[in-house]
């Protein structure tokens, strides 16, 4: 019997609000430098935090990287606002109107991403990210695309 229940193994995604949070004194947003520095350590392992008390999602999970010599920092967190394929982890834009995963067939989950690992890490799963891709730099905004890794 297939158990339906089992949360995804691999989901990739890209961190959100990156350009969000504190402003260093040099006016540069601080996510901003700390994905600078992530990319100059070449950072590739990440951590995933549940934020319930965040003001604007009780489901939101910050996203950490360790950058040596600074600590560990917040990059942004888990994007929230499309629909999972709880069985083959793909996302799809609410925008686009899909409710049915086009690679398997399946009802989309109505909840964004970080929805759903949330949902997961409450029943024990554990969860952690992958850089797969730095992306901007020299001037354009940096952004993170990442591959979310079920570890247990
Ligand atoms: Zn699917």
């Amino acid at each position: 019997m297939i158990d339906k229940s089992s949360p995804p193994d691999i989901i990739r995604s890209k961190i959100v609000g990156v350009t969000f949070g504190d402003t260093l004194p040099s006016g540069e947003s601080e996510r901003q430098w700390v994905l600078g520095k992530m990319a100059q350590f070449e950072i590739v392992n990440l951590e995933l935090i549940r934020d319930p008390n965040n003001e604007y999602d009780k489901d939101a999970i910050a996203v950490y990287a360790m950058l040596p010599g600074f600590g560990k920092k917040q990059v942004g967190h888990i994007r929230n606002s499309d629909r999972l394929c709880n069985d083959c982890g793909l996302e799809y834009s609410k925008k686009t109107g899909v409710t049915v995963c086009e690679k398997c067939g399946k009802v989309l989950a109505r909840n964004g991403l970080a929805t759903e690992l949330s949902r997961w890490i409450a029943q024990g799963y554990s969860y952690v990210a992958d850089v797969m891709e730095y992306t901007g730099g020299n001037g354009r905004t940096r952004g993170c695309n990442i591959e979310i890794r079920r570890i247990s």
